[in-house]
């Protein structure tokens, strides 16, 4: 079965298998973003470059949502929340872990690619998410 992402251009996987985020640096001033903008927020400049994210971070903030979002394809409930990465920006995000008390504030978080289910075509749409990390 085939699969898509919800939007391109926002992560994807290597050939080992490992997910990341796909962000953008400013030339000008080396502010980076996620998701990727046509401008920099800091400066104003139109010169970002893509960059491949760390495929990790810590967990900032965090909840459980319970009622589909409309046109939301995967199964509640499922976790949500803020994952503060290396380069300094925080992410918002799907998480793996829909239990909020298993979660807690700064542990290690990495990037997985995730499946929420087919869209009206067939076709199984796939998303980045979050999910707890063995603590090096
Ligand atoms: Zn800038």
């Amino acid at each position: 079965m085939s699969t898509r992402p919800v939007h391109e251009g926002l992560f994807g996987e290597d050939e080992h298998g490992n997910a990341f985020l796909v962000g953008g640096r400013c030339d000008t001033c080396g502010r980076v973003q996620f998701p990727t903008a046509a401008t920099c927020p800091a400066c104003g400049v139109d010169t970002i470059t893509e960059v491949r994210l760390g495929d990790h971070g810590t967990l900032w903030g965090w909840t459980a949502v319970t009622a589909p979002p409309p046109g939301y394809l995967g199964d509640v409930p499922f976790g949500f929340g803020v994952v503060e990465l290396p380069e300094g920006l925080r992410v918002i995000t799907r998480l793996e872990e829909s239990d909020p008390t298993r979660l807690e504030f700064g542990m290690p978080m990495k990037v997985v690619i995730t499946a929420l289910g087919p869209d009206p075509e067939g076709e199984i749409v796939t998303t980045y998410a979050f999910t707890p990390a063995i603590a090096p």
